[in-house]
């Protein structure tokens, strides 16, 4: 299955999906330390900065800085030297 995110910008803390209506939902983003069993954490990995909505619990990614080590990690997948003449 697939998660989604939003992006949390620099300094946001409220969240801003909108509800049924239209309206934001302006709940307080927390900082969310999920559970290495968690669907996000099979998705991420652990040591994500994630956040999450008090009301609607929507998840969202804390925007990349360059000097995070931890924002941007990802998983290099083998490449074939050959390409796609080798097929497993
Ligand atoms: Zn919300």
């Amino acid at each position: 299955m697939a998660l989604t995110f939003k992006n949390k910008a620099p300094g946001q803390r409220a969240c801003n999906e909108k509800d049924a209506k239209g309206e934001f939902c302006v709940g307080h983003l927390k900082r969310w330390y999920y559970p290495a069993d968690s669907d996000v954490a099979k998705e991420l990995g652990m040591g994500q900065e994630i956040y999450r909505c008090e009301r609607c619990h929507t998840l969202y990614r804390a925007a990349a800085t360059d000097d995070s080590t931890a924002g941007q990690r990802y998983v290099s997948q083998p490449v074939n030297i050959l390409g796609d003449t080798v097929t497993k």
